[in-house]
């Protein structure tokens, strides 16, 4: 028998069918709603295979098939589903567990819009969200109620990249039977494989890098087994979410060149980091390679590496100063998603989300997008940055 395959020959072939698609190596573009049966008999057959043949453009083509065989195999699961946004992906995998009478523990470090979903749409049709230290490791067994059905996990988390230790809350999930989901779109399912650290269910949004060029808002939830997948994928079709040809095959078009992409982005983030640390301007480098950040040893533990977003702790400067910089920023933009190939800079404001720690209003973040350009040319932006910053420009 053939070994298995390495992570970048995969990401070069999977679910790729030249042989059904007269040769063309890229799955192409399925533009369609209506899909035409032969016969009455035949519609009816398909019916009860929707989710596996085609049926009807809303659940699924060709183009989508290929991405979720890809995006499975990228994150090392049993099957994929495509949805509409990142953000379709967390609505519809929490929807998929969770009933009127639950009980969810949300990390409270999530994604900003994964935390309105709770406190403002799940709490309205009877979901009860406790939101818990990123930080707490087994410990989460004291918030565990009867009701509750799902841990929800992200790690890095968002603003502040603390890195959770997703094995141990999985340990404590499935003694209880509950559900663990986590939003893996850091790592792209690149770096951190979730399901052999006992995640259930993987979101990503494939917005950032698996698309990686700033042009596709698309979700995908990966499950590790078929029985949740089904669920899964009912659950989406109930929510009627789903994907057009464009950007499905945009986005598979985009995972060819993955590996390439992040080894890149990677080098150039800690290249980054690194001189953001030398810097007296900065108090702390929130960048999980680095020690300073919250779970650098679980990090180390459980990731091959490290992406191109990472945050900077400043010392005492007026918001003034710090827009005047990132206004002035030639190579870095100012703007949402990340994980395409330029750079990015905002300011973050964790004390505004967060319910669980002391976070000083007064201590400034920022979060950096390492993009692809060269780090010499980004560096000597940041140098001159840090000018404005000091008032010296
Ligand atoms: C951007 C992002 C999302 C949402 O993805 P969209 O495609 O913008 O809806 C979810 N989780 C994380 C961590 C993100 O950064």
């Amino acid at each position: 028998m053939n070994k298995p395959r390495r992570q970048s020959t995969r990401l070069v072939h999977a679910g790729n069918h030249p042989e059904r698609h007269l040769g063309v190596m890229n799955t192409p573009t399925y533009r369609t709603s209506t899909v035409l049966f032969p016969t009455v008999a035949s519609m009816k057959e398909g019916s009860k295979k929707r989710f596996d043949t085609f049926y009807y453009g809303r659940y699924g083509t060709p183009t989508t098939m290929a991405l979720e065989e890809a995006v499975a195999d990228l994150e090392g699961g049993y099957r994929s589903v495509s949805v509409s946004s990142g953000l379709s992906a967390i609505v519809s995998s929490l929807l998929s567990f969770l009933k009127c009478g639950d009980h969810l523990l949300m990390v409270d470090a999530a994604y900003d819009p994964t935390r309105n979903l709770c406190k403002g749409f799940l709490a309205k049709y009877g979901i009860e969200t406790t939101f818990y230290d990123p930080l707490i490791g087994k410990e989460i067994e004291n918030l565990i109620s009867d009701s509750t059905k799902v841990i929800f996990t992200e790690s890095p988390c968002s603003q502040t990249f603390e890195i959770q230790d997703i094995p141990a809350i999985a340990q404590v999930a499935h003694q209880h039977n509950i559900k663990v989901i986590m939003d893996n779109t850091w790592s792209a399912g690149y770096f951190f494989k979730p399901f052999d650290h006992g995640v259930d269910i993987s979101i990503q949004a494939a917005t950032k890098y698996i698309s990686g060029h700033a042009d596709v808002m698309i979700g995908m939830v990966t499950t590790k087994t078929s029985q949740d997948w089904e669920i899964v994928k009912r659950t989406s079709s109930y929510l009627g979410y789903c994907v057009g040809g464009d950007d499905a095959y945009l986005t598979s078009r985009g995972i060819r060149t993955l590996e390439v992409r992040l080894e890149r982005h990677q080098d150039n983030a800690i290249r980054l980091a690194k001189w953001f640390k030398k810097r007296p301007e900065v108090k702390a480098v929130l960048h999980p390679a680095f020690e300073d950040c919250p779970g650098h040893e679980i990090w180390k533990r459980d990731f091959s590496g490290a992406s191109g977003l990472f945050g900077v702790v400043l010392n005492e400067f007026e918001d003034e100063r710090i827009s005047r910089m990132i206004d002035g920023m030639e190579l870095f933009g100012i703007g949402f998603s990340w994980g395409a190939f330029e750079s990015l800079m905002i300011p973050t404001y964790p004390s505004e989300i967060r319910s669980i720690g002391d976070w000083n209003p007064d201590q400034k973040y920022i979060r950096i997008h390492a993009g692809q350009e060269d780090p010499d040319d980004l560096i000597a932006d940041l140098e001159n940055g840090f000018e404005r910053l000091n008032g010296k420009a």
